[in-house]
């Protein structure tokens, strides 16, 4: 059942998305050649309750972070640990925070250091696709034009889109309807309607989009080792517009310094 939020409801929302956009960038600041996964979980975990909120992910299905957080062939759901962090890496960072009973949800891959060529296209792809996403993401819309904004212009740059996994719902729970799959048919699936709250996360692979479950039960890696991108806002759907409520990670006028708009 798709749950419609009221303007009230989007306000409580917004924080979420605000916290979590943030929490992503403390992510992002500390992602550097040498630290572990588990040190970037810890700034991230302290920095959502700071904000007097907390982190979604931390005993979600039992899981043991605040951050999922997902290197080079690691698609998503990677649990932090003693994994270090090194120049060239490719790490995908998930963080959500919950405040007034709501949930913010987003995702971002960063580089360390000097990435190679292919990795950098994999990113900005992957990156691109999420916009190109959320630009179908408009009342009267179905969400198979998402997917399939999605789907086209990652498998025309010559990259595969994750199947087992797709964007959702999200709001009271971290995970609401409807799914919102990174591929599909213009035209096909639920319609968007004002109030509708989506969670847009295009996983994308730089190869075969087979995955397989590590043996931890939850990082989801590519089967054939190629380096796997996630990116993701969650996005409110309001009469004449979309909000991206989590747009502050990926906002230059957004000081990570002060969490203030410069
Ligand atoms: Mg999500």
């Amino acid at each position: 059942m798709v749950v419609l939020k009221t303007a009230a409801e989007l306000t409580a929302m917004r924080d979420a998305g605000r916290i979590s956009a943030q929490a992503l960038l403390v992510g992002g600041e500390a992602v550097k050649p040498g630290v572990t996964t588990a040190e970037i979980d810890r700034k991230i975990h302290k920095f959502i309750l700071s904000q007097g909120a907390k982190p979604s992910f931390l005993g979600y299905g039992g899981f043991p972070g605040s951050a999922c957080i997902s290197v080079n062939d690691e698609v998503i759901h990677g649990i932090p640990g003693s994994r270090v962090i090194r120049e060239g890496d490719i790490v995908s960072i998930d963080t959500g925070a919950k405040v007034d009973g709501f949930n913010g949800d987003n995702a971002c891959t960063y580089a360390v250091g000097k990435i190679d060529l292919e990795a950098q296209r994999l990113l900005d792809v992957t990156k691109a696709a999420l916009y190109k996403g959320i630009e179908q993401a408009v009342a009267g819309n179905r969400i198979g034009d998402i997917g399939y904004a999605v789907q086209s212009y990652c498998e025309d740059a010559g990259f595969s889109v994750v199947r087992e996994f797709v964007g959702h719902g999200t709001g009271r729970e971290l995970h609401e309807d409807p799914e919102v799959p990174n591929y599909g048919h213009q035209g096909r699936g639920p319609r968007l309607v004002p109030g509708m709250t989506i969670a847009i996360e295009p996983m994308i692979c730089q190869y075969d989009c087979k995955i397989t479950q590590a043996k931890d039960g939850w990082t989801v890696k590519t089967k054939d080792g190629g380096l796997a991108a996630h990116f993701e806002h969650s996005n409110a759907i309001l009469k004449d517009h979309t909000e991206i409520m989590t747009r502050f990670w990926d906002d230059p006028d957004f000081d990570p310094e002060t969490f203030c708009l410069k």
